[in-house]
């Protein structure tokens, strides 16, 4: 018999105690006294004045002499997708692949992100790409960052992907030249090379925003980004023990998933700990484990990707034997069909659907509501700690350890949400209202620019054939083949969330983006030819696709309160990816590279 996990047990479980009217009335006022009419204008990018908060503290950046030289394949990001991509082409037979990456190594968002807490809330035998090729066996269930970042760095050595690699190195300008087919490459580094292929990999929550409080500028204590940890100032490492903030009052501006896993190191370290908060995150039980090693003896080749496939089969609503990860993730798969489309239960009707879905997401809040007044001592902060909004609103938390730094007496929790935020900063306080609380140093734990890879964003010129450029021929939306490339610009790829399927294991998504980006390039020199394109009628077909088959989730979107999801409460436009979800999309990937393969081959203008 199949199952499939994240349904309910049955919707007939009691429910007479949830009042779903009340609910949506208590969501809505939530929602309606977070909105702020400047919507996502609210941030500010850390150029220009703040752009100190973007400097690379982990690396030093190093002199070379400018390139001018040739490769066949370059990789634009040295993340999982990159790596992943690399890989796959190294074991297709490439020699000439040149990795590069504004960072000062291998790691993309773990290269990053090394701020104290840090781990993998999905699990980490599903996460990790490449377990079985590199030889590793994660320590943890949930992997610690340093230690995917380690992973990310053995799998460069691993297929050889440090020889040619450039880092700190960003490119300015792609161009191709129809002589010889090729593109230009230019970078901030003063490189003119040349690579047959270009593949793009280069994140979409990669650019830290800090908000616009009001006299941010003059803050005269210590601030930092969580993306970009100051050790120098802190002591201490991943694991905690900053003992450079034991005599320190320190602001932790912030509740996301990133602030759920900082603010508990913060709150041991510090003489005293403000936790701002805005809007809580759900926080359910991590439980969090050592990898037990009779387990990992009993591994058979192909676990992991057997492993990945079925956790996102799970997650997608797909119906399966078992659950092999059985994890908040799995347990909750019918909620994140809201934000994240995939086989949805058509053995009812669409409003019986939407019902059972919003009593299973009721449940869920209200379990998780209740856990905070199981853990927090005090009743008031419990309060304030308890998110009122559907379960996919926002990132779900896994933590066990946030909840009960509340009940510390050198933390204190500071709500904003009646104020829209921080009301001022001034040289050494933060200001809520009327009430001033001073500090030695702010910790933004405010995210990240959505969305802004660097060929969508435009700072990424890229010119194709007849020096057209890439985002004016997407001037009505992006339009590519199956997300990876567009008729004019031949021979690049793009890796990331774009007109394709995604999850929340997103590095399974871009190692399946990975290895089939590998497959077109290694069919094409296998067939001798120097052109990968598809035509035009090809990519409209595929929007075509994408638009029809749309799932539009902007009613549920308004109702949520606001954040990147739903670009801060400003509406979101519904349905582009491909909503029958990753499973369907892997497959007919596979079937297209079949019998349809050669359609991208040799084209010409
Ligand atoms: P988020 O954007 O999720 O959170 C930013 C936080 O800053 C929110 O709590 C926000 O409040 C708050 N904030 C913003 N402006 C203000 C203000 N003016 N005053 C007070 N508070 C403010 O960023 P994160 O870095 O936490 O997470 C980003 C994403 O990174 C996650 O969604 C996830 O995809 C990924 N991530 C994944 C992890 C993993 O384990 N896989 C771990 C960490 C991050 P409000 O909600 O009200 O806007």
């Amino acid at each position: 018999m199949t199952t499939t996990p994240g349904a309910p047990a049955s919707p007939d479980e009691p429910t007479e105690q949830i009042d779903l009217d009340a609910l949506r009335a208590r969501y809505a006022r939530e929602r309606d006294r977070r909105i702020r009419p400047d919507g996502a204008a609210q941030y500010r990018s850390i150029t220009g004045e703040f752009g100190y908060y973007a400097k690379d503290p982990y690396t030093p950046r190093t002199e070379r002499a400018p390139l001018t030289d040739t490769v066949e394949v370059l990789v634009i990001g040295g993340g999982f997708g990159g790596l992943t991509t690399g890989a796959r082409l190294r074991q297709a037979g490439v020699e000439s692949i040149r990795m590069m990456d504004e960072a000062g190594d291998f790691g993309g968002t773990w290269y990053w992100n090394r701020y104290p807490g840090i781990h993998c809330d999905i699990e980490s035998y599903s996460y990790m790409p490449l377990l079985e090729e590199v030889g590793h066996i994660p320590a943890w269930r949930y992997a610690p960052g340093e230690e995917i970042r380690r992973h990310a760095v053995a799998i460069a050595e691993t297929f050889g992907l440090y020889r040619d690699a450039l880092f700190h190195t960003r490119v300015t300008d792609l161009e191709w030249d129809g002589e010889t087919d090729r593109w230009v490459v230019e970078t901030d580094r003063g490189d003119r090379m040349r690579a047959r292929f270009v593949i793009t990999s280069s994140g979409t929550l990669t650019r830290p925003k800090l908000p616009g409080i009001p006299g941010i500028e003059t803050f005269q204590g210590h601030t930092f980004h969580t993306s970009r940890w100051d050790y120098g100032y802190t002591g201490g490492d991943q694991q905690g023990g900053m003992d450079g903030l034991a005599d320190k009052t320190v602001a932790v501006v912030g509740t996301g998933a990133t602030g759920v896993q900082v603010i508990p190191h913060v709150g041991r370290d510090a003489r005293h700990l403000y936790v701002f908060q805005r809007t809580p995150s759900s926080v359910d039980v991590r439980d969090n484990r050592p990898t037990d090693p009779a387990w990992a003896a009993s591994l058979r080749p192909g676990w992991q990707r057997e492993r990945m496939e079925n956790f996102l089969q799970v997650v997608s609503g797909e119906p399966v034997e078992t659950d092999l990860t059985r994890d908040g993730w799995t347990s909750t798969a019918r909620l994140q069909r809201k934000m994240i489309t995939g086989a949805l239960d058509t053995s009812v009707s669409d409003e019986e659907r939407e019902r059972i879905d919003e009593l299973v997401d009721a449940r869920t809040m209200n379990r998780i509501r209740a856990r905070v007044d199981e853990v927090v001592d005090d009743p008031a902060t419990a309060d304030l700690l308890k998110p009122w909004y559907r379960y996919m609103c926002k990132r779900p938390c896994f933590s066990d350890h946030y909840l009960p730094t509340f009940n510390r007496p050198d933390v204190t929790l500071v709500d904003t949400a009646d104020h829209g935020g921080i009301t001022r900063m001034t040289e050494d306080a933060i200001v809520v209202g009327e009430t001033s609380y001073p500090v030695d140093c702010v910790i933004f734990a405010t995210g990240f620019d959505v969305g802004v890879s660097g060929v969508v964003s435009g700072t990424m010129p890229v010119r194709g054939r007849g020096g057209h450029g890439l985002l004016e021929s997407w001037g009505q939306g992006p339009r590519t083949l199956h997300g990876f490339y567009s008729h004019g610009f031949p021979n690049l790829f793009h890796l990331g969330s774009l007109q394709n399927a995604n999850s929340v294991n997103f590095a399974h998504i871009l190692l399946e983006q990975a290895e089939h980006i590998a497959a077109v390039i290694a069919e094409a020199r296998k067939v001798g030819e120097t052109v990968v394109e598809p035509s035009r009628e090809a990519a409209e077909a595929w929007v075509r696709t994408i638009r029809e088959t749309a799932h539009d989730n902007s009613a549920f979107q308004a109702q949520c309160t606001p954040g990147y999801y739903n670009r801060e409460g400003s509406g979101v436009r519904g349905g582009s990816s491909y909503s029958p979800g990753p499973v369907a999309f892997h497959r007919l990937l596979e079937d297209w590279r079949g019998d349809r393969l050669h359609e991208v081959l040799g084209a010409k203008p």
